[in-house]
């Protein structure tokens, strides 16, 4: 008798095994059921055109089951994307405020919650959202990106700065962080010199050459101090400079160049520092010509500069080419022609922009650091070729 209840105990426990999953499965058939129900209830607010109750209804589900994150996130994305902010806020809120929802999922949330400020154009939460995703590994670069963007848009360099730093200490050295922190460091020695206080603005430029090794700015902006402050030595060396770090920017050092040869009447000086780089730029070899002419070797100025529009023409060149004529040509009928077809030509390069974005193909006469079009930084150039430089 004792053998035969041996003999059902594996029966006993098999039934066991299978009423309980049974009753799992009815359980997730039930839970299942709930999720479902939601779901074509939602969706059908939202095909029905109802958002607001699609939003209620589908945030209920949350508390059934966390899978439905994803689906969420889906759902706040394709608000915004259609505009509708205030949803997209809702949803991507509500996930971010569940204790039950951690790590990535969180995160996630976090970094759409972020979009969503800052497409409503709520800065100061965006930048909220953002700094807490500083430390994660894996939206960290996002949230340093949307930062830079918010401190860039509101001006606010100290914490550029602060950000930069911080992304250099824990995640070591990139060339787009460098190059930023160099601006930024500019971008607030630029306020130091507006309110006249040039030992500051020296220390933050000195900064802004540390941090970024290939940088021209900081530079240029050491010889206009130095210029302003009549160390022209110094400004010389500065100067000499952007060119020895990036040949496209010479053009831009040559005028203050000109000006501290004037000022001191060392043109010799000045022919030395554009003897490296005379070729290189119009207002480079415009330049020389000055000095020729400076120097009172009209004709040389003049079959110089010729070889040089043959070589290199720019509209600069021609301009400068036909003021040289004018003063050479004796026959006044003639002389007026060329006086009137260089007014024309002067006309033409004022209308012109001075520089271009390589990135976006924004062109202006003003000189912008940080391209106002596409936001980058570096970008924005002296336009090259006949109608620059
Ligand atoms: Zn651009």
């Amino acid at each position: 008798m004792l053998e035969l209840l041996f003999l059902l105990l594996p029966v006993a426990a098999g039934y066991g095994w299978i009423m309980g999953r049974n009753s799992v499965r009815q359980a997730q058939r039930k839970q299942s059921s709930i999720l479902s129900r939601h779901y074509y209830k939602g969706l059908n607010f939202l095909l029905s055109d109802q958002p607001d109750k699609a939003v209620d209804t589908l945030i209920k589900m949350i508390n059934l089951n966390n899978d439905t994150v994803e689906t969420h996130i889906a759902m706040g994305n394709f608000f915004r994307h259609r505009g509708e902010i205030d949803r997209a806020i809702k949803v991507h809120q509500n996930l971010v405020s569940r204790e039950e929802i951690q790590g990535t999922q969180q995160e996630t949330a976090l970094k759409e919650l972020g979009r969503d400020y800052m497409q409503a154009g709520f800065l100061e939460r965006a930048e909220n959202a953002y700094l807490q995703l500083l430390n994660s590994d894996k939206y960290y670069l996002v949230a340093q990106q949307q930062l830079f963007s918010i401190y860039q848009t509101t001006k606010e360099w100290n914490r550029a700065i602060e950000l930069a730093e911080r992304m250099v200490d824990c995640h070591g050295d990139s060339d787009d962080v460098s190059e930023r922190l160099a601006h930024f460091y500019c971008e607030q020695a630029d306020i130091e010199i507006k309110a006249d206080r040039s030992g500051e603005a020296l220390i933050l430029l000195q900064k802004a050459v540390n941090a970024d090794e290939h940088a021209v700015r900081p530079w240029l902006m050491l010889g206009h101090i130095a210029l302003k402050q009549q160390r022209y030595d110094d400004a010389i060396g500065y100067f000499v400079q952007v060119a020895e770090h990036d040949l496209n920017w010479f053009s831009e050092a040559v005028p203050s160049l000109e000006v501290i040869a004037e000022k001191t009447g060392d043109w010799t000086r000045f022919e030395e520092a554009l003897s490296s780089h005379w070729q290189d730029c119009a207002t480079s070899y415009l330049a020389m010509v000055d000095i020729k002419i400076a120097q009172g070797r009209t004709q040389e100025a003049s079959d110089y500069l010729l070889e040089q529009i043959r070589k290199r023409p720019t509209m600069k060149g021609f301009k400068t080419l036909m003021g040289l004529y004018i003063d050479q040509i004796e026959d006044e009928v003639s002389a007026n022609s060329l006086r009137l077809l260089k007014a024309l030509v002067e006309d033409q390069i004022k209308q012109r922009p001075k520089y271009r974005c390589v990135s976006c193909g924004f062109s202006g006469r003003k000189l912008y650091w940080l391209c106002p079009s596409c936001k980058k930084w570096n970008v924005v150039k002296p336009i090259k070729g006949l109608d620059g430089e």
